[in-house]
């Protein structure tokens, strides 16, 4: 019998209080990093959207050659009005000379987690040197992870909240006390931007949102724009698009799904895996303002796929999944329904 390990919500939270959500991140990272070094190696497709008038329901499959990952995911703004999430997600990693997944794993934690290593590693790359205070604009389950993995990562020690809804900025700030960081709940987006090197957005609303307005982003500011990740669904107005240097994970995907979208087709932006091999330029100048549009892409998916793959190896407390069907005739897939029909009658 082939059985599939699988890593549960509550085994996944097992894992991050065994290791802690920063060490986490910061190892998660380095997979993250390691992937977008070895870009061209990959399968890349613009991921499968199934859009519906409240969300999306999208696929996001990649390969290195290796091993083939892919995620399940969605995106529904008013699910919390319900008291769901707005993102969930799970995901599977295979062997590709055999296609057997290795891998079955909830992936709603594991998207944040990823989601904030990917953000820090790249602004480690573009955000101003000595960058210690960061706004925080959308403080809902993603929120914290951005915060812990911009300290541990990158260095801030300072974040300013913003939250339409001041329960959301509330329950971020709870989450985030005592976990070094100086936490400061603001009542507007104006009030959170004061002093910060960097901008992240990370709101959820189906529509194009003015999150952030041009006359609120000063030179040298970073901006890390997560939010706007679908069409029709964007947070920065258009004229900060065309003062800032942009640097995105896959055109083909990001040109349909972030800020861009916003732009013409032709419209100049940088590779963010091209930087990080030297490639391209990242930050140039203190008063560039560079701006990661980004929207989740597969590979950083498959980055993490492949670290719990190895955090997990050799663990005895594992869930075994019995999901693939594997008779000991491989041809005999049917006889194997009579041999278990034969052992239930004696039973
Ligand atoms: P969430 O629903 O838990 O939180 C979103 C928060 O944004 C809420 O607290 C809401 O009150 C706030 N908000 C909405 N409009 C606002 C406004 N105008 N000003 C300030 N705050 C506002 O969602 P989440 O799971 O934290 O995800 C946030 C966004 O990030 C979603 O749009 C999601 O699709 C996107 N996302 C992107 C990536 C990526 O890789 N780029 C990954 C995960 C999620």
């Amino acid at each position: 019998m082939s059985l599939v390990p699988f890593v549960s919500v509550e085994m996944m939270m097992k894992l991050l209080l065994e290791r802690g959500i920063e060490e986490t991140v910061i190892e998660l990272a380095a997979y993250v990093e390691e992937d977008f070094r070895r870009w061209p190696l990959f399968d890349k497709t613009p991921r499968v959207a199934a859009h519906s008038p409240e969300g999306v329901i999208e696929l996001m499959p990649t390969s290195d050659g290796r091993s083939y990952g892919f995620k399940y995911v969605n995106g529904h703004p008013k699910n919390f009005r319900a008291g769901r999430q707005t993102v969930t997600a799970f995901g599977v990693l295979s062997d590709v000379d055999t296609g057997y997944p290795v891998l079955l794993t909830e992936m709603t934690i594991l998207t944040a987690l990823r989601t904030a290593a990917t953000s820090a590693v790249v602004a480690k790359y573009l955000a101003p040197k000595g960058a210690r205070t960061m706004a925080m604009i959308g403080n809902g389950a993603q929120s914290e992870f951005q915060c812990l993995a911009f300290k541990a990562i990158c260095g801030i020690d300072t974040v300013r909240l913003y939250d339409i809804d001041p329960q959301a900025t509330a329950k971020a700030a709870a989450n985030l006390a005592g976990k070094g960081l100086t936490v400061v709940a603001c009542s507007s987006g104006q009030e959170a931007i004061e002093g910060a090197q960097i901008i992240t957005t990370c709101t959820a609303d189906k529509q194009y949102a003015t999150i952030l307005t041009d006359n609120m982003v000063g030179a040298g500011i970073h901006i890390n724009a997560i939010g706007g990740d679908c069409p029709g669904k964007t947070e920065l107005h258009k004229d900060i698009l065309t003062r800032s240097d942009i640097f995105v994970e896959f055109p083909p995907q990001t040109r349909i799904e972030g800020e861009i979208q916003q732009l013409p087709e032709d419209h100049p932006v940088t590779e963010i895996w091209q930087v990080m091999t030297g490639e391209a330029q990242g930050r140039t100048s203190e008063k560039q303002i560079t701006l990661f549009d980004s929207v989740g892409f597969a590979t950083e998916d498959f980055s993490a796929l492949r670290y719990l793959k190895d955090r997990i190896a050799g663990r005895k407390d594992l869930q075994l999944l019995d999901m693939l069907a594997d008779p000991d005739d491989p041809r005999d897939l049917f006889g194997m329904i009579g041999r278990y029909a034969q052992a239930a009658e004696k039973l």
